[in-house]
């Protein structure tokens, strides 16, 4: 059959059949053991990487500790314009890289030519940020003396990122972190270590163009082992860590362990509410591309839909109705609305969910059940389903990463839905269906929504880089991509200087001598 222009995409991107797993932008090295990459899409093995040891780790950390302090002392407009060459040479394999994006992982090709137009906006937005990396001045209460604070470089990065986003959450910090003036070492997910490949390569490329030494953008590779070297390394003063739950509480307190600080972007249980005066057209649609949109793995997925009595029947139907219509199969078709699950153990997490919630009283109205046959040879197709359920039930609390939507039924006032919608640990992603100001605005008040995106009349799902992206609770507290969340991958100092010939103290206090 067709490989749908994979093998080229390969070849632009510079994957070839073994990898080196470590580099310092200049050097490609690695010792250690060999990860496989299976494509979920045909269960084909696209390439192999070669792991990080400890000794390849310790080389890396030579090469970014010594780069930080070149790349430090260069102006932040001039480490725009590297970041704009980065862009650029992104948008140049926008095609490719998005290709290889929806092989690996499985996304549609239009999802993975979104992701890399992901890492396009935020290089520009990081470009502009270059020139406005501003504190603020404060007026002294003693006379002649002035006080500002200002922003410098942090260091060395350590990026950690899940297999769902393979390539954009890696720019959101990275394109960043350059502009601030660090260098990054970045861990991708074992299951998508050749979107790694292909990204750095691509970095490399803008570093040899303009003489860069190595050690800005480093990659190292393997499974969560060799992420526990960057955890537990004093010399990395940030980790930035996207994946589970699970994950994120162990890696928070490795981090603390030694007073590093973490930036962590966890797992959701996004929920839309539909109220009675929803536009029924646009919930359904915000519903049905939350929940089966990428097969369910965003971290922004439409896990629950809290709908009001009033207009449960007629929601449900519309969406029973749209569910009928999807079509499932290889991502790479643009005909398919719904390509598969990453691998065969989150199969098994999605059949167990099922299971799981029917015990519970849950009451399926879309059938799940695993694809098998022509097309479906990788055994990572599932149907997306629906299920009735109670918002107590421990499988609705829980964030099961596939396609199983909750419908959950609420009575009375606005109050009631937003006390549903809060009653998870997570609070990563939330959204009203309304047409009422009045519930609109009880949403996004101190009353309403926890989390860290509340939308008016857009699904849960996505999100623009212009805003600060990430959640609370256990979702973890971290901001990364726009407003102001590049703060964190500097640090803060607070200047005070006197050019007067006295020394007063401050709060007045006398010191005579
Ligand atoms: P995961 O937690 O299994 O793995 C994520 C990364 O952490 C991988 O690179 C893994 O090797 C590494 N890792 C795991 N344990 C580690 C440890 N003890 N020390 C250091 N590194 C460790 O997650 P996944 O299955 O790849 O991704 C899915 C999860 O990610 C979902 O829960 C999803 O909601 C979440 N996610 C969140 C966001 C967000 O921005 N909030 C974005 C994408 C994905």
């Amino acid at each position: 059959g067709t490989d749908f222009g994979i093998n080229e995409a390969l070849k632009t991107l510079g994957v070839k059949t073994i990898n080196e797993g470590t580099s310092t932008g200049l050097t490609t090295f690695s010792n250690g053991d060999i990860i496989e990459s299976y494509s979920p899409v045909d269960g084909q093995l696209i390439g192999k990487v070669k792991s990080t040891t400890k000794a390849d780790y310790e080389k890396v950390m030579d090469a970014a500790t010594t780069a930080f302090k070149s790349w430090r002392t260069m102006p932040a407009p001039q480490r725009g314009e590297i970041v704009r060459q980065f862009g650029d040479k992104l948008r140049e394999k926008k095609e490719a890289l998005g290709k290889l994006v929806s092989y690996e992982m499985g996304k549609s090709y239009q999802e993975g030519l979104g992701e890399v137009q992901e890492m396009i906006d935020i290089c520009d937005f990081a470009v502009g940020l270059s020139r406005q990396l501003h504190g603020l001045t404060m007026h002294s209460e003693r006379p002649g003396h002035r006080m500002y604070e200002q922003y410098h470089p942090l260091g060395v990065v350590g990026i950690i990122s899940a297999f769902n986003f393979p390539v954009a959450v890696w720019a959101w910090n990275t394109a960043l972190a350059w502009v601030c003036g660090d260098v990054c070492v970045w861990k991708p997910s074992e299951k998508v270590p050749l979107c790694g490949i292909a990204c750095q390569n691509i970095a490399a490329e803008v570093f040899v163009e303009n003489n860069l030494p190595e050690g800005i953008s480093n990659l190292i590779n393997g499974d969560y082992r060799v992420g526990e070297f960057m955890t537990k390394d004093s010399r990395i003063p940030l980790i930035s860590a996207t994946g589970s739950i699970r994950m994120g509480k162990i890696v928070a307190q490795e981090v603390a362990a030694r007073l590093g600080k973490s930036l962590l972007e966890l797992g959701g249980n996004n929920a839309i509410i539909a109220t009675p005066d929803a536009d029924i057209k646009m919930t359904v649609i915000g519903a049905v591309f939350g929940a089966v949109g990428t097969a369910g793995q965003r971290c922004t997925s439409t896990r629950r839909l809290i709908i009001h009595e009033s207009i449960y029947d007629k929601v449900k139907s519309a969406i029973v109705d749209a569910y009928k219509q999807l079509r499932i199969g290889n991502p790479l078709d643009e005909n398919n609305h719904v390509g598969p699950l990453i691998d065969k153990e989150a199969v098994e997490m999605y059949q167990n969910a099922l299971e799981q919630v029917v015990k519970e009283g849950g009451h399926i109205i879309i059938e799940g059940g695993v694809l098998s046959g022509e097309g479906y040879e990788s055994g990572c197709y599932v149907k997306p389903a629906i299920v009735e359920a109670k918002p107590d039930f421990k499988m609705v609390q829980h964030e099961t990463f596939a396609p199983v939507l909750y419908f959950l039924k609420y009575s009375g006032a606005i109050e009631n839905a937003i006390e549903i919608q809060n009653g998870v640990v997570q609070g990563l992603s939330s959204a009203i269906m309304t047409n009422n100001l009045r519930e609109a605005e009880r949403f996004l008040s101190v009353q309403g929504s926890d989390c860290g995106i509340a939308n008016v009349n857009i699904g849960t799902s996505g999100a623009e880089i212009g805003g600060a992206f990430g959640g609370e609770k256990e979702t973890g507290g971290g901001r990364e991509s726009g407003s102001d969340a590049w703060k964190i991958y500097m640090r803060r100092q607070t200047n005070t200087i006197n050019y007067t010939t006295e020394l007063p103290l401050a709060q007045g206090i006398k010191f005579d001598l």
